[in-house]
């Protein structure tokens, strides 16, 4: 038995990839963090969107405090929180696995986010582990880690870890901000993982030309296709920094009705909030 629920993303109005998987052995909370856009079309999030977020930050809170386990995939603010939107408590008895706070990472978030995260959950955890590239077990729960890989098409961002999890032969993959993927060793872990479901963060085509490039775009989608292609896929979910503008589908016109986003991969309809900022102020 493998479960899973996808709790907060960018379809559902927020930033956040906050992912609940669940197997006979085990709980796991991935990411349990929710952000907003501080500016897009140079306005501030609207009151919609703040309220979507305290609301999401509540599910992720009482989710999170269910779990045995809490994975953090980087530090970006919209992955782990210092507890002004989700308390920290949730990371109090749990078995905490963290992006290495000091290897593979760029200087914002070695010299300031990871050290004031380590900080601030000090003493609380039953035991924090740097997961990346290794693997735990939970019975005959697997939870396997990436070797750190890019954010994105380049590290100006910084790295990631990918997550597996394997439960009684099935297989779930988050990919975290991977925003694409468009490099070969973002991908290689996940054709090796051949998983039956795929929650990946999809190319960052809101900043196409600016950015993230047409030749990234392309080599995205190409590489979503192969991932498509692997044997054991059932459900592909393309959400998070894919879900900034509301055309993303037509982005991908090859795979256009092969994945889903989140909020429709839960049964609700794309809220696209931060995509629809400027409709929200009436302009
Ligand atoms: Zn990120
Ligand atoms: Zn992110």
């Amino acid at each position: 038995m493998l479960s899973f629920r996808l709790i907060a993303f960018d379809s559902m109005g927020v930033r956040s990839m906050a992912t609940v998987v669940e197997t006979k052995d085990v709980k796991i909370f991935i990411d349990p963090s929710v952000a907003l856009a501080p500016k897009r079309f140079g306005l501030p999030p609207h009151d919609r969107e703040v309220e979507r977020m305290y609301e999401l930050a509540k599910v992720i809170e009482e989710e999170a405090l269910d779990s045995d386990v809490i994975i953090v995939t980087h530090y970006h603010y919209d992955h782990f929180d210092l507890g002004h939107k989700v308390s920290l408590k949730v990371y109090e008895g749990k078995d905490v696995l963290i992006k290495h706070p000091k290897e593979n990472i760029n200087r914002s978030q070695r010299v300031e986010r990871a050290p004031l995260f380590l900080k601030s959950i000090e003493g609380l955890p039953n035991r924090i582990e740097f997961a990346d590239g290794r693997e735990f077990r939970f019975g005959s729960t697997s939870i396997r880690f990436s070797e750190a890989v890019p954010h994105g098409t380049n590290t100006r961002l910084g790295y990631v870890i990918e997550v597996l999890v394997e439960s009684e032969g099935e297989r779930f993959l988050f990919s975290s901000d991977v925003e694409g993927p468009s490099l070969d060793e973002q991908v290689r872990f996940i054709e090796e993982a051949d998983p039956h479901v795929a929650v990946i963060d999809g190319p960052m085509t809101y900043m196409l030309g600016f950015r993230y490039s047409k030749e990234s775009l392309r080599v995205s989608e190409e590489n979503l296709r192969r991932i498509l292609d692997l044997p054991s896929l059932e459900l592909l979910v393309l959400d998070h920094h894919f879900c900034r503008e509301l055309e993303f589908r037509e982005r991908v016109p090859s795979i256009s009705n092969m994945f889903k986003t989140a909020a429709e991969a839960s049964g609700r309809r794309n809220e696209l909030l931060e995509a629809m900022r400027r409709e929200l102020y009436g302009r």
